[in-house]
C-alpha cells in the first residue's frame, strides 16, 4: 500500500499576499509586476505580534477576475480608496495541510475553485494549491504507486489500477460522485455552514420497488433504468447542488445554502420530475419508476447559541455528519411508510 500524499508535500509555499487594507490599485500593479493571477488577503497582523513564522489569518483570495468585475461594476466611482477587504470574496475555501490529495481533489471539484488556501491547525496560512500543483501531485502519486508495485503491466488488479480506483471521485456506472467523495464534501459543507453560519440541506432519494424491477426485467435492464433515473434527478437539480451515489439505488443530494423551506420545495419538485419522466415499471403500483425522498435541513442559527457550541460541533464533525444523514434516513423511512412516491422533510 503506497503512502498517500499529504497536502503539505505538494502545496506551493511561496504565496503572494497582501494586507486587508491595501488599496486594490496597488494590488493590481503588484500582480502585473510579479505576473501572478491571484493574491491571498490576510487580516492585518497585530502590532504586538512577535513571530514572523506565519503571515497571518487569511480572509480570502483575490483573483484577476475579482478585480476586473469590481472595476466594471464601479466604473466612474473612483478606485483610489478601495481596499482589498472591499472586494475579497466572503467565503474562503480552505483545507488543512495534514489532509490528503484525495480530499483536495474532492474540494476542487465540489467547490469549483481554481485554488485552495492551505491552513495549519491554528487556521494560519501555510500555502496554496492550484490546478498545476494538483495535477503534478496526482501523477506523482500514480508513479509512486507504480514504483512500489514494481511492474508496468496494467491488468485489472495491478497496483496502479487499484490506486487509480482509490483516487477516483465518481461512480463508474452513474458518473456522479461516489460515496468516498460524498463524505468529504459533507464534512466540508458542514464546516463552511458553521464558519459562515449558513444553512444547508441533504436529501436521500431511493427508487421505489426496484427489486421488483430487477426481478422482472433483469439486472441489465435494471442498470439502464438506474442510469436513466439518475440522469433525470441530476438534470433536475440546481447548479450548486451535488449528487452522489449513496449506495445501490439510493442517492444523496447535497444542497448548500438551502434552508428547510427551500429543501422541501426542491425535493417535491424532484419527486415530480422522476414521476413525469414515466420510465415504465409495470410491477410497481404506480406503473412507472418513482422515488421516495427524505430531507434534513441544518440551520446553524437555530442549532447553536454560543461560540462554545461552535467549537464543540467542529470537534465532532464526523459524528455530526453521520447524524445529519441519520435524520434524512428517518425522513426517507417516513416517506416510504406513507406509501412511497412521497417526500418528507425534517429540520434541526
Ligand atoms: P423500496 O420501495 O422499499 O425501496 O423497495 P426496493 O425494492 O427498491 O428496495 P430493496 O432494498 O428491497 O431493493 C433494492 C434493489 O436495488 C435490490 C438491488 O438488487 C437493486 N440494486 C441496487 N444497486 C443496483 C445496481 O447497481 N443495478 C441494478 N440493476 N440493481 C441494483
Ligand atoms: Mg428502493
Ligand atoms: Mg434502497
Amino acid at each position: 500500500m503506497a503512502k498517500n500524499l499529504t497536502i503539505s508535500e505538494f502545496m506551493t509555499t511561496n504565496v503572494a499576499h497582501v494586507d486587508a487594507d491595501e488599496k486594490i490599485l496597488a494590488i493590481a500593479k503588484k500582480m502585473r509586476r510579479k505576473n501572478i493571477s491571484c493574491v491571498m488577503v490576510l487580516e492585518k497582523k497585530a502590532e504586538t505580534s512577535q513571530e514572523n513564522i506565519s503571515p497571518g489569518i487569511p480572509l480570502g483570495i483575490i483573483t484577476e477576475r475579482n478585480i476586473i468585475h469590481f472595476i466594471a461594476d464601479n466604473a466612474g466611482h473612483g478606485l483610489d480608496h478601495v481596499t482589498a477587504k472591499a472586494i475579497v470574496p466572503s467565503t474562503l475555501i480552505s483545507i488543512d495541510q495534514s489532509h490528503s490529495l484525495f480530499e483536495a481533489m474532492v474540494l476542487f471539484r465540489s467547490q469549483r475553485v481554481k485554488q485552495l488556501a492551505v491552513l495549519d491547525s491554528e487556521q494560519r496560512l501555510t500555502g496554496i494549491i492550484n490546478y498545476s500543483d494538483l495535477i503534478d501531485a496526482y501523477y506523482n502519486q500514480i508513479e509512486l504507486q507504480s514504483e512500489l508495485g514494481g511492474n508496468n503491466c496494467i491488468d485489472d488488479d495491478s497496483p496502479i489500477n487499484t490506486h487509480l480506483l482509490e483516487l477516483s471521485l465518481t461512480d463508474p456506472m452513474l458518473k456522479i460522485g461516489n460515496r468516498r467523495s460524498m463524505e468529504i464534501d459533507l464534512k466540508q459543507t458542514y464546516e463552511l455552514a458553521l464558519r459562515y453560519r449558513r444553512p444547508y440541506s441533504i436529501a436521500l432519494i431511493d427508487i421505489d420497488y426496484f427489486k421488483k424491477y430487477n426481478d422482472n426485467y433483469g439486472h441489465q435492464s435494471g442498470d439502464t433504468a438506474l442510469i436513466e433515473t439518475c440522469n433525470v434527478i441530476n438534470n433536475a437539480t440546481r447548479g450548486s447542488d451535488r449528487l452522489y451515489r449513496y449506495g445501490g439505488e439510493e442517492f444523496l443530494l447535497l444542497m448548500p445554502e438551502t434552508n428547510a423551506e427551500e429543501a422541501k420545495k426542491a425535493i417535491q419538485r424532484l419527486n415530480i420530475c422522476v414521476s413525469d419522466s414515466a420510465i415504465t415499471h409495470e410491477y410497481s403500483p404506480f406503473g412507472k419508476i418513482t422515488v421516495s425522498i427524505g430531507a434534513y435541513s441544518f440551520s446553524p442559527e437555530k442549532d447553536m447559541d454560543s461560540s462554545d457550541s461552535r467549537e464543540l460541533y467542529l470537534n465532532e464533525i464526523e459524528e455530526n455528519c453521520r447524524q445529519c444523514i441519520a435524520y434524512a434516513d428517518d425522513a426517507l423511512y417516513a416517506a416510504k411508510s406513507d406509501g412511497r412516491n412521497k417526500t418528507f422533510s425534517v429540520a434541526a
